[in-house]
């Protein structure tokens, strides 16, 4: 098999549709190459190494050594360098590249091939002694820290003391000769460290680095980060190595990165930050502050350094032709590294942008106005559970704010708790309840948890285009990043502003569409919905099939949801309305009633509020279908606690407090999940759901009549099992919608169905259609019952069989396809056999979920229904299932 494919310099051995084998990375340098654009020569040792690699106990056969030489070949052609050649030394980077990028987990080894020899060759040859040195103290030290894996802060301290000591403030400023005997100083610091002399031979350099590339994929990092982010262990990562080009060979040299347009609001804008005389990672490290790269956006936020645009206005108008190219060619937003050297550009990466949602609904839209794309594509190129980010509320504008600091506003949206100053503490605090600000002087990898557990992230250096940025801009987490005021002590746990202090524990509030950092909590206001938000979710409804409903019980919920485009409710769980504290003493009257007489008593008490409810929801879903499912967890779960509730009861029901314990006791059951609830209730108290059903023909009638659009109920009896249980129900539903009907002298067209969420229901689909006019999917309930799982119970280890692949994903999150999946088919098989056409829908948790709703799309289910927030998440996850 072949491992090595080449790039550069004419040549291009694989191209953009090849990111399975290449990675990413190595496939748009293939790619880019290819459309003619200047890319330093190299190789990519394919993603199918990776696992060689580990099969071979982390050993390469002896065939990639050959195909390796030939690809240092190529490169030695295309450039005329040698490497390990004192000569014209050839300098490497070895970077890493899987399929789906992973920011900033497998760290880039630049400068490689340098040594006590070749660095006096680079200097002769360069002419630059300065330059020399420089590169080969990059080289140790990032050598040391990804390869060697040496404590990085040694190498740190070093540096500053060399400044320290000539009293400068900037790296640039250190001279060749400060730059030689920083590099002797990093010599000692590896010898102390290692024990052995830093690498001299560059093959061994080059075989260090590619072995750390590949053993980086099984890092602790890197599999949080994949399961955070669901990327199989088995795609492994490919390796990259490339001619190095130099952006640190003085003022006509820079690096830098950008995209072709605003990745935060979608404007098309070229975007991005450089530095001058800089190598590689100086602008995200926030080493220095990046200047900008256009004139407008140095003039708009008043910065002083002269933009790319005025300080190297060739170059710069050839990199705006590149982004217009990469544009067209990709046909979407690219995320762009590049450097200059010596006035020459080179392209180091391209590929698609992550962006904030906004930006990605923008640019969607604009992209389809410009012709570049179909509106089809623009529904398929926005993430609808990154919509999530735009329907929650921002900072209330008129809300007083203590405003203590301001940085850059990297990552929009606006998050207020408590500040804590590690990730480990963000994650603990998390769980147990708070929301936490993550403050950090700035992140890297290791953050990744803390990042994703925190509300926001404030940090005090780094650009918008640093670590912090780029990762909560894809988590949809608010950050403000670069607040260079801030002066954290993470080991007292507090900051220090403008003379106040916040001690880990305190309240802040960041805003990551301004960059305001503020003392307190701060008001928030609901967002905004029109725009281009309402241009994407009407061309998504045009392809939609599928309906799209909302999980909704409070008039509250139902008008979000008919503001979000909920076209009715999918479930409306009436437990919920019997928690209010007016009407719990009702309703603990009427389950500690000793008899039927007792409930009825009780019940003649929730009937009326009970149908205020239902006339509230119906006005609001006026015309639209609403399932109501009747009475269904266990009675325990309303029981008194506390002596003053059992007090009230008694008064209220007229009986001793004693009494109505022993009834508690009774009430008592060791597996309530599987116990006395859903129909069972019905079965043997049928006056509850008599009661309940009394109340929906009721209120439905009533609003019939006042509003001319009649509601149309679906009454829905909760955990059936057997075709009785469900045909014993109807008869109470049926006889109650009779009563009321000819009491009002009037009817409505309702139904009554079930929801499927035993085994046995699913499988006996077919009998119960014969009674049931209707089936949703109560898929929380169904997975649980299925696979034998504790929903309330699996959070102690469904993460550990989540990570040992057990399962793909948790399966109260996304549908668990394969099983809980084949039982819904088999169920909406069977149930459309006996019924043609009968109505089938999903409720629950995976009605929000994209990949579920893909799944109701195959199997054709009718509609879904999702929490209030969630239904612009399912209309765009249901178009794009249709596409
Ligand atoms: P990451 O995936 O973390 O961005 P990269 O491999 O892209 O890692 O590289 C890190 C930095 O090094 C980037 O700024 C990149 O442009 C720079 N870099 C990588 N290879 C070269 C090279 N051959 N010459 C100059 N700079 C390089
Ligand atoms: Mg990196
Ligand atoms: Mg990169």
């Amino acid at each position: 098999p072949q491992y090595v494919y080449r790039f550069g310099g004419g040549v291009s051995d694989g191209g953009k549709g090849d990111k399975n084998l290449l990675g990413g990375k190595g496939a748009n340098l293939a790619e880019m190459a290819s459309i003619g654009l200047p890319v330093p020569p190299g190789f990519t040792i394919s993603t199918d190494m990776c696992a060689v690699y580990y099969d071979e106990g982390e050993q390469f056969p002896e065939s990639l050594r050959t195909e390796v030489a030939n690809g240092i070949a190529h490169i030695e052609g295309v450039t005329g360098k040698r490497f390990g050649v004192a000569a014209d030394p050839l300098l490497v980077s070895v970077r890493s590249g899987a399929r789906a990028s992973m920011p900033g987990m497998m760290d880039t080894v630049l400068n490689l091939g340098l040594n006590d020899e070749t660095v006096v060759g680079l200097a002769e040859k360069s002419g630059d002694a300065r330059f020399a040195w420089d590169s080969y103290r990059r080289f140790i030290q990032m050598y040391s820290d990804v390869v060697l894996e040496l404590d990085h802060g040694e190498f740190e301290e070093a540096l500053e003391i060399a400044k320290e000591d000539k009293g400068f403030t900037l790296d640039t400023d250190l001279s060749a000769d400060d730059l030689r005997a920083l590099v002797a100083r990093y010599k000692a610091i590896v010898e102390d460290q290692w024990n052995k002399p830093f690498p001299q031979d560059v093959h061994e350099q080059l075989w260090g680095a590619v072995g750390a590339v590949f053993g980086s994929w099984q890092s602790e990092r890197a599999k949080v980060y994949r399961r955070l982010n669901d990327i199989p262990a088995a795609w492994g990562t490919a390796v990259n190595v490339q001619a190095m080009v130099f952006g640190n060979m003085g003022d006509t040299s820079a690096t830098g990165v950008a995209f072709t347009r605003d990745p935060a609001k979608g404007d098309r804008a070229y975007y991005g930050e450089f530095l001058i005389n800089a190598q590689g990672e100086d602008v995200v490290a926030g080493i220095r502050t990046p200047q900008y790269l256009t004139k407008a956006a140095r003039e708009g936020a008043s910065a002083k350094p002269l933009s790319m645009e005025e300080a190297l206005p060739e170059v710069y108008g050839e990199l705006a032709k590149v982004f217009d190219l990469l544009e067209t060619h990709y046909r979407d937003m690219q995320d762009i590294e590049f450097t200059v050297q010596q006035g020459k550009l080179w392209m180091l990466q391209t590929r698609s942008g992550k962006r904030t949602a906004k930006a990605a609904l923008k640019i969607a839209v604009d992209m389809a106005a410009e012709g570049l794309i179909t509106e089809a594509e623009a529904v398929a190129r926005v993430d609808p559970s990154a919509l999530d980010q735009l329907l929650h509320p921002t900072l209330d504008p008129k809300a007083p704010r203590d405003v203590i600091a301001k940085g850059l506003p990297a990552s929009p949206g606006a998050a207020s708790g408590i500040a804590v100053f590690d990730s480990d503490t963000a994650e603990k605090r998390t769980e147990m309840g708070d929301s936490v600000i993550l403050v950090r002087t700035e992140t890297s990898p290791e953050d990744i948890h803390g990042m994703h557990a925190a509300k926001g992230i404030l940090t005090a250096r780094g650009g918008m285009t640093s670590h912090a940025a780029v990762v909560a801009r894809g988590m949809g987490r608010p950050c403000v990043s670069g607040v260079g005021t801030l002066s954290i002590d993470a080991k007292a746990r507090s900051f220090r502003v403008g003379g106040r202090e916040v001690r880990e524990g305190d309240i802040i509030t960041i805003d990551g569409a301004t960059g305001e950092v503020m003392l307190g909590a701060v008001a928030t206001v609901e967002p905004e919905l029109a725009g281009d938000f309402g241009t994407l979710m009407e061309w998504a409804d045009k392809v939609r099939r599928l309906k799209v409903r909302a999980n909704a019980e409070t008039p509250e919920d139902c008008r979000v949801a008919r503001g979000f485009g909920a076209e009715g409710v999918g479930l409306c769980r009436t437990e919920h309305m019997f928690f209010d504290a007016a009407r719990i003493t009702a309703v603990r009257q009427m389950i500690l009633a000793e008899d039927e007489k007792g409930r009825r008593v009780a019940l003649a008490k929730l009937l009326p509020e009970q149908r205020a409810d239902f006339t509230q929801i119906f006005e609001i879903m006026a015309g639209l279908p609403v399932t109501i499912r009747l009475l269904d967890p266990p009675l325990h779960e309303f029981l008194p606690h506390e002596e003053a509730e059992f007090a009230e009861v008694a008064k209220a029901a007229d009986v001793s407090v004693d009494v109505l314990k022993r009834r508690a006791a009774e009430l008592h059951e060791f597996n309530p999940m599987l116990g006395h609830r859903g129909c069972r209730l019905g079965v043997t108290y049928p006056e509850i759901y008599e009661m309940q059903a009394r109340a929906i023909f009721e209120a439905a009638v009533d609003v019939a009549e006042k509003s001319g659009a009649a509601p149309i109920p679906e009454v829905m009896v909760p955990l059936v099992g057997t075709r009785r249980e469900l045909e014993l129900m109807k008869i109470v539903i049926d006889k109650a919608a009779e009563a009321v009907f000819a009491d009002k002298g009037r009817r409505i067209e309702y139904l009554v169905g079930t929801m499927i969420e035993l085994p046995r229901a699913a499988l006996k689909a077919g009998e119960i259609a014969e009674v049931g006019e209707f089936f949703s999917f109560g898929t929380n309930d169904l997975t649980q019952t299925t696979l034998g799982v504790s929903r309330d119970d699996a959070a102690r280890f469904l993460s550990a069989y989540v990570e040992k692949g057990i399962y793909a994903k948790d399966p109260f999150v996304s549908l668990d396809v394969e099983g809980v999946g084949e039982l819904i088919e088999i169920a909406a098989e069977r149930g459309r056999k006996t019924r043609p056409g009968i109505k089938l829908g999903i409720c629950g948790e995976h009605g929000g979920d994209t990949a579920s709703i893909a799944f109701c799309e195959t199997i054709g289910l009718d509609y879904v229904s999702a929490s209030p927030y969630r239904v612009p998440i399912a209309r765009l996850a249901a178009a794009q299932a249709a596409l």
